[in-house]
């Protein structure tokens, strides 16, 4: 629900067909789900037995309809006699005779059977394209998906303890919910019994079978909880490098939540072709193999942020549940924020804020680019469309604010009651409001409404000047977004500090703790343009906006060459050194310039360095490009990758020159993509071979094979295009076609002859059977507007299989749409282009050739 409406300028979130979602009322209450299953992995078939105890509330129940899709039901007892039943619409109709009275308690027994389900239930096994699959079987019931494996009342707000016995061939191995009762042997059978005794919603149900090979961890927390991995025989150590650190990430949350891990034991278990990166579900969150990775993808690739936000889920998300879908931050904002809680504690500060940078940079780029709206909101048609940036990175920002706005102890008091007070409950919003104010007194609603139900965030400029005269500095505070009365400015306190002189470096992990020789005050910002004059007796050589960067939204420093240079330089808050690094880099002056070379050579977090290398990048201009190619071979992996990705920027044979032996030789999958990547945008004559050659490779997770493939699409080659059909086929690496996808999709914008196949081969990839590959490929149908997309995806919106493929094939759908009301112009302008690149390639070639003599 919104209060404000401040999307006039943006696309609406809600698309045609959506409705205001409130859940479902209550009939009965439901006490327990007793699952009996037999999954056959060969037939890809699942035979159940499931066993539900309901409760009625205060007035006769005569007739219950349970969430059921596909399900073939053979029998449906209570006490061994059978009830009427129908199957009707995706619900399975039962009817009590004599009807339940107010308050009765009921089991009753549905005897079931699943064959290949379109949902739900997956199934992988080995094919023609990938003969080593090993043939398993996982289950993802989020968010209202457990109804294709078993019949229930399918929604957050129902609740309720759970047991699973699941049998499987005999050596098999098989996961449910809860602690393991027992494992047994039965006439060539494994059986395992699992049992969940603190109530949770059908969501978060699982059942994974396979051969899967056990890793027992350091039991963790207050509980000394067992905590295992299981992976496919042969990722072992693979699976160390991924979930290792699992028990000190329990350890610290425990402590930060003040209510101890609450299950009986902690699994993690990585399946194939899974189409999340991980869920959450209760005590056996089933993971993406994909996070799996070798010794030199560790060095600089982590599997933590997945790890803890599951992990943070088992409190956020499976003990305290959302209510209904539209309170789903939090679940998610909490998740998302705790993995920068998880950093901070394994990395320290300037990781964890640079998280939060993260977040909001993700989170402003969909604002601008997709569409507006407030965290909390109802208005949608499938739940899963509000699983969106808006929900994990925003709410995960704000939540951060929250900290800011409340201090370390208020806040963390305030979760610790709020986790307390609601554990084992749904749980909305209103909650957690209450639990603060009932913990210290702060009656956040206003802040609540400001960032959670109101869409949109501040674009706020920060400029400073120092009046000599009246010996007083002037902070001027710009909000740049549309205000009116409807859209009021934003509200908020923000520190502001005033430094008599600069540190010489930066400190590390300062937080935003006050430097020797500031003086710091806290203003209220209210107006759409607030000017402060603050009185100091000595001018500031260094100024700090918000030191702690708690503001959620777009803020841009005007500071001026010289207060900027001595932000990067000195400033201890590794944002406030981004956000001057990008003044910087704009202002380009002579001294903007010896900064941004200097911080490369001494600035001590590497997150400062790839804003910085991305700033330079973004200028195009040669100075910015020699610092680039200076920073090329910085000790620090993702310092190398995003300069080597800025280099991308620059068409020039000296880039070339410096990026090839980077993309073949450096010691890191991700540094060798990017460089591959932006070599193909330098249009180097030597890039075509190279590149073929590298999109042939086998690395892992298709990393760097899947930069090749970017940077193929970036020569504007009709041959390159024979290379990307090659690497989206069917039998190469799921992350390389998804890759390839979105490379076509720019190879189609570049070359206007070849758009006809392009587009024909993405149609096609609009049905891939991979998940993933097929959201890629309506991404690159949008980017490509072509018209010959439109019917498949119209398809696909109102049919596809899940929520997020009818969602994106309908968002695209409209973008090619609007596309078309642009003039027919833009096709001649496109083969201009062609003919154009084709000149400036045949002269480059021609400059090449030249050169060499
Ligand atoms: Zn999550």
């Amino acid at each position: 629900m919104s209060l404000h409406d401040d999307t006039a300028m943006h696309r609406a979130f809600a698309l045609p067909g959506a409705r205001l979602q409130y859940g479902p009322d209550k009939v009965v209450k439901v006490e327990h789900i007793e699952l009996y299953l037999e999954p056959d992995l060969q037939a890809q078939t699942l035979d159940g037995i499931c066993t539900t105890t309901v409760r009625a509330y205060d007035e006769p129940v005569e007739r219950l309809a349970l969430d059921a899709v596909d399900l073939t039901i053979a029998s449906v007892e209570r006490d061994g006699k059978p009830l009427e039943f129908a199957m009707r619409d995706g619900r399975l109709e039962i009817r009590f005779d004599p009807p339940l009275a107010p308050n009765e308690r009921a089991a009753f027994r549905v005897v079931y059977r699943t064959s290949r389900p379109r949902h739900g239930l997956f199934f992988v096994e080995p094919t023609a394209e990938y003969p080593d699959n090993v043939r398993h079987a996982w289950t993802q019931s989020q968010d209202e998906n457990a109804r294709y494996w078993f019949p229930a009342l399918d929604y957050p707000a129902e609740k309720q303890t759970t047991q699973t016995t699941i049998a499987v061939p005999k050596g098999l191995f098989a996961l449910g919910n809860g602690a393991l009762l027992e494992r047994r042997e039965e006439a060539g059978r494994t059986v395992y019994t699992y049992r969940q005794d603190i109530p949770h919603s059908t969501y978060l149900m699982t059942m994974v079978a396979g051969p899967f090979v056990e890793a027992r961890q350091a039991d963790a927390g207050a509980r000394n909880v067992p905590v295992y991995y299981y992976v496919l025989p042969g990722r072992e150590a693979d699976g160390q490098r991924a979930f290792g650190d699992t028990p000190r990430m329990i350890a610290t949350f425990e402590e930060k939540i003040g209510t101890p891990y609450p299950y009986a034991r902690y699994s993690q278990i990585a399946v194939t072709d899974f189409i999340f990166g991980g869920m959450e579900n209760t005590s056996a969150t089933t993971q993406t193999d994909r996070t799996l990775h070798d010794e030199r993808a560790h060095l600089d690739f982590s599997s933590d942020p997945l790890v803890s936000h599951e992990l943070a889920h088992q409190w956020f998300g499976d003990l305290l549940t959302c209510r209904d879908w539209s309170q789903a931050w939090l679940n998610e904002g909490f998740a998302t924020f705790f993995e920068c809680v998880w950093r901070e504690a394994d990395l320290g500060y300037d990781e964890y804020l640079y998280d939060v940078f993260g977040c909001v940079a993700r989170y402003l780029e969909e604002d601008s680019e997709r569409y507006r709206r407030p965290i909390v909101c109802n208005s949608y048609r499938d739940p899963i469309e509000i699983f969106d940036r808006h929900l994990y990175e925003k709410a995960g920002a704000a939540l951060h604010m929250l900290r800011g706005e409340l201090g370390d102890g208020r806040f963390w008091r305030s979760i610790a009651r709020y986790v307390k007070q609601n554990a084992e409950r749904n749980v909305e919003t209103l909650d957690l409001i209450r639990a603060i104010e009932e913990e210290t007194g702060r009656n956040m609603r206003g802040f609540f409404d400001q960032w959670f139900y109101r869409g949109g965030h501040p674009e706020v400029e920060i400029s400073v000047a120092w009046d000599a005269k009246r010996n007083a500095a002037t902070v001027t505070v710009d909000q740049k977004q549309h205000v009116d009365d409807a859209n009021p400015a934003y509200r908020f306190d923000v520190d502001l500090g005033f430094c008599a002189d600069v540190p010489v470096a930066a400190a590390a992990n300062a937080g935003p703790a006050l430097l020797g020789s500031e003086r710091r005050i806290r203003v209220r910002v209210e107006r759409a343009h607030e000017t402060l004059t603050v009185p100091l007796d000595f001018e500031p050589q260094l100024v700090r906006f918000d030191p702690g960067a708690w503001l959620l939204g777009q803020i841009t420093y005007k500071f001026g060459a010289t207060l900027a240079a001595a932000t990067l330089r000195g400033d201890p808050d590794p944002v406030a050194r981004i956000r001057a690094a990008r003044e910087l880099a704009k202002d380009g002056t002579q001294t903007a310039r010896d900064a941004l070379r200097e911080a490369f050579e001494r600035d001590p977090f590497w997150g400062v360095l790839e804003q910085a290398a991305s700033a330079l990048g973004e200028t195009r201009a040669p100075w910015a490009r020699d610092t680039l190619v200076a920073a090329l071979h910085h000790a620090h992996p993702k310092v190398r990758r995003a300069v080597a990705a800025a280099l991308g920027n620059f068409r020039d044979a000296s880039v070339a020159t410096a990026l090839l032996p980077v993309a073949q030789g450096d010691a890191s999958y991700f540094v060798c993509a990017a460089a591959y990547a932006s070599l193909g945008k330098t249009l180097d004559p030597r890039a075509f071979d190279v590149l073929v050659d590298a999109v042939g490779r086998r690395t892992w997770n298709g990393t760097i094979e899947a930069g090749a493939a970017r940077g193929l699409a970036e020569l504007g080659d009709a041959r390159a295009v024979d290379a990307l059909l090659e690497a989206v086929r069917p039998g190469r690496d799921e992350g390389l076609r998804r890759a390839a996808a979105g490379a076509l999709a720019r190879a189609g914008e570049l070359l206007y002859s070849e758009r006809t196949r392009i587009v024909d081969a993405v149609v096609q990839l609009l049905d891939d059977p991979m998940f993933l590959v097929q959201l890629a490929a309506i991404a690159a149908a949008e980017r490509l507007e072509d018209v010959r997309a439109l019917p498949a995806l119209d398809r696909l919106a109102r049919s596809g299989f899940d929520g997020r493929v009818r969602r994106d094939a309908a968002e695209a759908a409209i973008r090619i749409r609007e596309a078309q009301k642009v003039p027919s112009q833009v096709s001649a302008l496109r083969s201009d282009l062609d003919t154009l690149r084709e000149e400036q390639r045949t002269l480059q070639e021609k400059i090449e050739t030249l050169s060499r003599h």
